[in-house]
């Protein structure tokens, strides 16, 4: 049985049941995804990471790396792909890792969790996390990426404007008069 970060996988799951609250088979999947991404990256590189996924993945990856939303360093792309990428900041060369749907037929229960194919209360959890366990590493492929790096993004220096509507600062953008919420732009909440 391979380990997690080299964490034995109990000890894996422990961790991600502190942080995430469940024991979120996503997440065990996505440890082993992380540990795979270590062994294949040249030691002592600096890398970025992008989930494709909002779900579970992003938690593997800030359990597992130094990678967080916070510090920029892990990104999330919105495709709902069950993937992670891991490039060198400054190149751009990486590996992209995937759970493999050719390789997931050997575990039915895996496979009828990611497509949904079972009502959640007529999947067996536990087969699930032993079949999850069984397959290991063994369920996701590899392959490399060359990943565009927008410098500006990084390097650009916002000076922060007063929102004349709602009176809060925000990131000066030119043209723009007006935060984000003023002009209409986001609307994620309504005041009660
Ligand atoms: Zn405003």
């Amino acid at each position: 049985m391979s380990d997690i970060c080299g964490m034995k996988y109990d000890e894996y799951v422990k961790l991600v049941t502190d942080f995430h609250g469940t024991v979120a088979p996503g997440l065990i999947i996505g440890g082993y995804m992380v540990d795979m991404a270590y062994k294949k990256l040249p030691k002592g590189g600096l890398y970025d990471v992008v989930c494709e996924s909002v779900k579970c993945l992003p938690d593997a990856v800030q359990l597992l790396t130094p990678c967080t939303i916070g510090n920029g360093w892990l990104k999330i792309e919105k495709i709902g792909r069950f993937a992670i990428t891991f490039y060198d900041k400054y190149t751009g060369e990486g590996i992209r890792l995937y759970l493999d749907n050719e390789k997931l037929k050997d575990y039915p229960p895996v496979q009828e969790w990611f497509f949904r194919t079972k009502p959640k209360h007529d999947q067996d959890s536990e087969a699930l996390l032993r079949s999850i366990k069984e397959a290991g590493s063994s369920i996701i492929s590899v392959q490399k990426v060359l990943v565009e790096i927008k410098k500006d993004n990084k390097e650009k220096h916002t000076i922060a404007s007063v929102c004349p509507v709602c009176g809060e600062s925000y990131p000066f953008r030119e043209g723009k008069d007006m935060c984000k919420v003023c002009s209409g732009e986001i609307k994620y909440y309504s005041k009660i």
